[in-house]
């Protein structure tokens, strides 16, 4: 570690590969990487959760906190323990009645909100606070506490008034998921009642975390430039829009990097082939062939030389998943394609797809779970990769398919606007094509981006050249690193 480096605390409630709900657990993972090796110093605190802790093999105590619950005080241990997986100490608030229990970090098996979350987070968020201060006298105080999403919202606001404070960096992933909590969540976790009015916390008659993240931090980042347009209004801004316009000032659009190492079609160890932008049969034909062979005894030509249209993700009306439902018998019915899925979510799309498959067996082919495998597969051994979000903070996993030579058929917003250039004549001429790209929000719109891919698609020549632009784009870290070391040092 250079003399003078940043330290940097890193404050998130999910980090790849230890926990991961979503795109926020690769981010954490891969972000703090790209600033370890431009010298900063780091370290990464995150909720000790049962399936987290079981995967730590020597943890160390650094000290203890008694803080204020929802009951009265609980104590949280602060752990530190290095892994294989993070070139920095790990940071751990072991506090069990608030996280040790199994499943999900934010939602019961049967997919409800955990009824503590309130307290689960704002006890995290002061421990994150005091932490910042270096409250236990470690001797390593940050310079920035950088914070991600609601569940750390309320960290930048109980630093906001203390002295001698670190910088505080607000990151949303998502303002889709606002930490919504009640007034009596608020009274009952005695929070600062100077908290409690529009300018403070308060939203509709309760309290958001992520807008006291948004109020409080010295900056505030979304995920991509687009996106951050977007949120300041009243179609995106899910009635944060005003706030997100008067804090402009402090306001920034960082586009997402994506892990150059762990996604690599020519090294990638859950693929059976690697390939490369220079070669990509036969190792691309192979990982279709073994992703049929998942779902079909017999992997025939016709299936072979169809279309395999692949998506990956969560089952949730923001991907633009009743949209994918309603396209896919029509496209089953007017052209030979098949079609993979890997996501969980909404019980009600897992069930529409559940059925899907089962009506059309040998082209259809869903896989309700999460499997990081299966995942890095459909990326690979799909021909297509659909992503019609109706609204994107960055998305990674159109990021992924434009790697692994798999163009995406994305709606035109966020970060998918940012990532994806749409095949044209002119496009694919100067080199600048990736992928298919719709601006009508509709079944329509994403009929006729598929219908316009899969006419390029049979012709082999031009739909290569289409995959090679895609898998030589460069999404690694390095632009977007630099710009959060700028925005660390403002
Ligand atoms: P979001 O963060 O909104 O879920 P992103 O595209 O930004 O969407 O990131 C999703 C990440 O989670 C990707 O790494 C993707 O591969 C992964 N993912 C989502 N659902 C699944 C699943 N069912 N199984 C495996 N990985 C998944």
């Amino acid at each position: 570690m250079k003399r003078g480096a940043k330290k940097i605390l890193f404050v998130a409630s999910e980090a790849y590969p230890l926990v991961k709900t979503g795109g926020l657990g690769d981010v954490v993972y891969s972000l703090p990487h790209a600033l370890h090796e431009r010298g900063a110093d780091l370290r990464l605190l995150l909720p000790g959760y049962r399936a987290l802790l079981r995967q730590l093999d020597q943890v160390r105590i650094l000290g203890w906190f008694d803080l204020r619950g929802a009951e009265g005080i609980v104590s949280a241990r602060i752990l530190e323990t290095r892994h294989g997986d993070f070139p920095f100490p790990l940071w751990i608030v072991d506090c069990p009645p608030l996280f040790d229990r199994p499943g999900n970090p934010y939602v019961t098996a049967a997919g409800s909100d955990w009824p503590d979350n309130a307290e689960r987070f704002a006890v995290f968020a002061r421990a994150a606070a005091q932490l910042g201060l270096d409250a236990l006298e470690l001797g390593w105080k940050p310079d920035v506490v950088h914070c991600h999403d609601w569940q750390t919202g309320l960290v930048p606001a109980f630093l906001h008034a203390a002295p001698h404070r670190p910088r505080t960096v607000f990151t949303i992933h998502n303002l889709a998921y606002g930490g919504h909590f009640s007034h009596t969540d608020f009274v009952r976790l005695q929070l600062p009642s100077q908290w409690w009015s529009p300018e403070g916390v308060e939203f509709h008659g309760g309290f958001s975390m992520l807008k006291a993240g948004i109020v409080y931090a010295d900056a505030v980042t979304t995920v991509s430039p687009t996106y951050a347009e977007e949120i300041c209004t009243p179609a995106f801004g899910y009635g944060l829009d005003g706030l997100l316009r008067a804090v402009r000032h402090k306001l920034s659009g960082i586009l997402n990097g994506i892990d150059t190492r762990l996604w690599d079609p020519s090294t990638d160890p859950h693929l059976p082939a690697h390939y490369s932008p220079n070669r990509i049969q036969p190792g691309k034909r192979r990982n279709k062939e073994a992703l049929l062979s998942r779902f079909l005894p017999a992997v025939n030509d016709a299936a072979m030389q169809a279309p395999l249209v692949g998506q990956v993700g969560r089952l949730v009306e923001q991907k633009g998943i009743d949209w994918v439902l309603a396209a896919i018998p029509v496209l089953l019915a007017e052209s030979d394609i098949r079609f993979v899925l890997l996501g969980s979510g909404q019980a009600m799309y897992e069930h529409k797809f559940t059925q899907l498959a089962r009506q059309h067996p040998d082209r259809v082919f869903v896989e309700i779970g999460y499997d990081e495998t299966l995942a890095h597969r459909i990326e690979a051994g799909a021909d297509l990769f659909l992503m019609p979000s109706r609204f994107e903070p960055c998305g990674l996993n159109q990021m992924y398919s434009l790697r692994y030579g798999t163009p995406p058929v994305v709606f035109k917003t966020g970060g998918l606007a940012d990532t994806v250039v749409d095949t044209t004549p002119e496009t694919l001429d100067d080199a600048s094509a990736t992928g298919f790209v719709f601006d009508t929000p509709s079944v329509d719109g994403l009929l006729d981006a598929i219908r316009r891919a899969l006419a390029l698609y049979r012709k082999p020549a031009l739909w290569r050249r289409l995959q090679q632009h895609g898998m030589r784009q460069s999404f690694d870290w390095s632009e977007s690193a630099a710009h959060y070391l700028e925005l660390y040092s403002a």
